[in-house]
């Protein structure tokens, strides 16, 4: 899996965030508060950003793309409920913080980004702290990786015009799929469960995620 990290200066505010900001709100999954309490959020933004690391918003992270709040990264993954045998597709690896979550969670996760710099640094601070249980992929997911499925869950961090039929195809059978389907200003955070080929829609929250552009995704009309 990772190599441990020694406690540091970002150690008290990382406890502090998941202290507050999750379990304070409700999660309370403990395999997914241990592994946001050992992620290095701050190493995933640049330096500038680093004291806002643990802040309870998105922060940018180049072409014009944001790492996700924790709170929305923890109620997704306490929803995906993951087995340590499960393997696991993100599209939208952006920072590759949550894919280092995923990573703790599951056996192998694949994860898709449709900018190759952002591909780039999501794979070289995942490989630096030793995750060797992920696949960074540059391309269009909003039709999922076919190459790889079926999936035990699949995890989309950018919002959709509706839920793809391709992802769900691409689910194995019990599988989660968590993803943010709406326009701009009015998006839903859905948890949705395909059992004997039927698919189960809940929603989560509501959310605020930048666009899923693609064949699946919205074009320019977001
Ligand atoms: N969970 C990530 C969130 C990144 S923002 C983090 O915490 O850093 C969403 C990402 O989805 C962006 O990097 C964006 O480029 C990417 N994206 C949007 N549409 C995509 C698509 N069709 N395929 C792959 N990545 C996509």
């Amino acid at each position: 899996m990772r190599t441990e990290t020694q406690p540091d200066r970002f150690t008290a505010p990382r406890e502090s965030m998941v202290a507050s900001q999750l379990r304070g709100r409700g999660i309370a999954d403990e395999r997914v508060l241990a592994a946001m309490t050992r992620v290095p959020r701050h190493q995933f933004v640049s330096d500038s950003y680093h004291d806002q690391a643990y802040e309870d918003h998105p922060i940018p992270i180049g072409e014009g793309q944001t790492i996700s709040q924790p709170y929305i990264v923890g109620i997704t993954l306490e929803a995906l409920a993951l087995q340590p045998s499960d393997i696991v597709l993100e599209v939208g690896t952006g920072s590759g913080y949550q894919t280092a979550i995923l990573a703790e969670l599951a056996h192998h996760v694949y994860s898709i980004e449709r900018h190759a710099s952002l591909a780039q640094g999501a794979h070289s601070i995942l490989a630096s702290l030793g995750y060797d249980n992920v696949t960074v992929v540059v391309g269009d997911g909003s039709h999922g990786l076919a190459q790889s499925a079926p999936f035990d869950a699949i995890v989309v961090s950018a919002a959709a015009p509706q839920i793809p039929p391709l992802l769900i195809e691409q689910l194995s059978e019990g599988g989660r799929m968590v993803i943010p389907v709406g326009p701009a200003h009015a998006q839903e955070l859905l948890l949705v469960r395909k059992q004997l080929s039927n698919t189960a829609v809940r929603v989560l929250e509501g959310c605020r995620f930048v666009p899923l552009i693609g064949s699946e995704g919205y074009g320019s009309d977001w």
